[in-house]
């Protein structure tokens, strides 16, 4: 029983099922039930049923249930690590130490955040009249996940909907939704009305499709590829929803000549090798001025070769596999192909012996990249890291924006004006400067171009899931006001 609607656990009645695979040993975790348009429209009713109601409950009743919701997460993180780590495939380490403590986090940031939605101050923006906004829920949001971070996806796509006062279908990836259910049962046993959350899992062409185009859904959330980001478009244009995309990334990693190379190699490894390098803020391209080169791919190789590759639920190991078998070949194919155009330093192999099941892929370097070729400009999502060599700061920072994406970027330099021109010129929705990756739930995460528009986390992600409305009162209380002689004399 995999959906989750109105309130419980149910079983779908299309009669299709998934296996959910674990991807380091290929073993089958569970078999799931699949939706279809009918589970969808049952969400979306119970959605609609109980957003009147939570849409009045005042922020502090809001933030009562977000606060409990906290401490029950906390309670049962090790829960949802051992679970989010296998069916994603992610070392325990990280599960532990970075997806389930960030989404308690999340959720705790909104607890608070949804007692401080803030507006303009009512006053009398004419003298005839006091003007005052009012911040509304939007309704029923439709949102739709990625496999890459299941239940940190999850969470930034409820919580800001939720803690607004919205009601949410959410569809994670099918390939990943153990811990997103999960996550809605214990928001419930937390106190969140039944029909608030619901998460309906299925396929991305039968749920999805379905969740896009229904017509009871005023918004639609996204993340995952910019592909899919069209379709969502073209769907949101029948009944002209709102739309939030947080879409796919190539972030650069700017390394000027005056860089600490160390602290450079170091932050590239773990920024490009993250979660096997399926994070769509990492490091993909670095771009190192050329009098640091050969040091920083030397450098860089050095630690790839070290990188403990190993049991997910092992925790010395560094980086387990990639999500899929079907994944692994696609990332696979990218490096085969750049063999005969760029220079692969190292990586680019599966392991053979005990890791021979799972979708294991080694840390693969590849220099003398240039701009025009296929891993420079297509976003591989996984551990692969291309170099190219620049000769100025202007041709650094031309080949950063040399993309369509915007998602994130990094600058490594110690002289500050060269921090300061990387930040204002990489047109991004996150520059690091002298780090790459971390996130905080107080700051916003989303993209420029073709990575998207709106934010995740923080209190701007308010703007996305409230609507603005101006409330403007006579204060005269004449019947025949000054400016009705404008259009009329009589
Ligand atoms: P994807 O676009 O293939 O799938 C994402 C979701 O869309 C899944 O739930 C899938 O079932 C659903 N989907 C697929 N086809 C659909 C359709 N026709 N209609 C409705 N739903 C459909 O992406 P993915 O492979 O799961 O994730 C990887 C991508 O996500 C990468 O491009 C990555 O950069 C991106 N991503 C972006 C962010 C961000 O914050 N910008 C975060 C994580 C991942």
């Amino acid at each position: 029983m995999h959906q989750f609607i109105n309130g419980r656990r149910t079983r779908s009645a299309t009669g299709r099922s998934r296996q959910v695979i674990d991807p380091s040993n290929g073993e089958c975790i569970v078999e799931i039930d699949e939706a279809g348009p009918d589970e969808v429209d049952a969400a979306v009713r119970a959605a609609r049923g109980a957003f009147g109601d939570w849409s009045r409950a005042t922020p502090g009743e809001r933030s009562a249930v977000l606060r409990r919701f906290t401490q029950q997460l906390s309670d049962r993180a090790e829960e949802f690590a051992s679970l989010e780590s296998r069916q994603a495939g992610k070392p325990i380490r990280l599960a532990r130490e970075f997806d389930v403590p960030g989404t308690i986090d999340n959720v705790d940031f909104f607890a608070g955040a949804a007692r401080n939605l803030d507006g303009k101050a009512a006053a009398e923006y004419s003298p005839n009249h006091t003007s005052m906004i009012r911040r509304e829920a939007i309704g029923v949001i439709g949102s739709i996940a990625p496999w890459n971070y299941p239940l940190q996806m999850a969470a930034w796509k409820m919580l800001p909907a939720v803690a607004a006062g919205n009601a949410v279908v959410l569809k994670p990836a099918e390939i990943t939704p153990l811990t997103s259910t999960l996550f809605a049962e214990v928001a419930h046993e937390a106190g969140l009305p039944a029909g608030v959350f619901n998460v309906i899992v299925g396929s991305g062409v039968v749920a999805g499709e379905a969740l896009l185009h229904h017509p009871e859904v005023s918004m639609l959330s996204f993340t995952g590829s910019t592909s899919v980001g069209r379709r969502v478009l073209d769907a949101a244009a029948g009944t002209a929803k709102r739309v939030h995309l947080e879409l796919g990334g190539k972030a650069p990693f700017v390394v000027f000549d005056d860089a600490d190379l160390e602290a450079a190699i170091h932050g590239a490894v773990a920024a490009s090798l993250i979660n096997s390098g399926q994070d769509c803020t990492a490091a993909t391209r670095a771009i190192v001025h050329r009098s640091l080169y050969e040091q920083f791919v030397a450098g860089v190789a050095e630690l790839y070769e070290r990188v403990r590759l190993g049991p997910t639920e092992d925790p010395a190991t560094d980086m387990g596999p990639l999500v899929s078998m079907k994944h692994r070949e696609a990332v696979a194919g990218f490096v085969q192909r750049a063999r005969a155009y760029a220079r692969v330093v190292t990586g680019g192999t599966m392991p053979v012996g005990a890791l021979s099941a799972g979708a294991y892929f080694t840390p693969t370097l590849i220099a003398d990249v240039e701009p025009g070729m296929e891993v420079f400009r297509e976003e591989i999502f996984g551990p692969v890291l291309t170099v190219t060599p620049v000769d100025t700061d202007d041709e650094a920072l031309r080949l950063a924006n040399d993309t369509v994406y915007g998602l994130a970027a990094s600058v490594w330099t110690t002289d500050v004006f060269r921090a300061l021109r990387g930040s204002r010129e990489i047109q991004s929705g996150c520059v690091w400067v002298n780090d790459h990756i971390p996130i905080i739930s107080e700051m916003p995460h989303g993209g420029v171009k073709q990575s998207g528009f709106g934010k995740d986390m923080s209190t701007y992600s308010f703007e996305e899931y409230t609507a603005i409305k101006h409330v403007m009162l006579d204060i005269t209380g004449e019947r025949q006001k000054a400016w009705h002689r404008t259009v009329f004399t009589l």
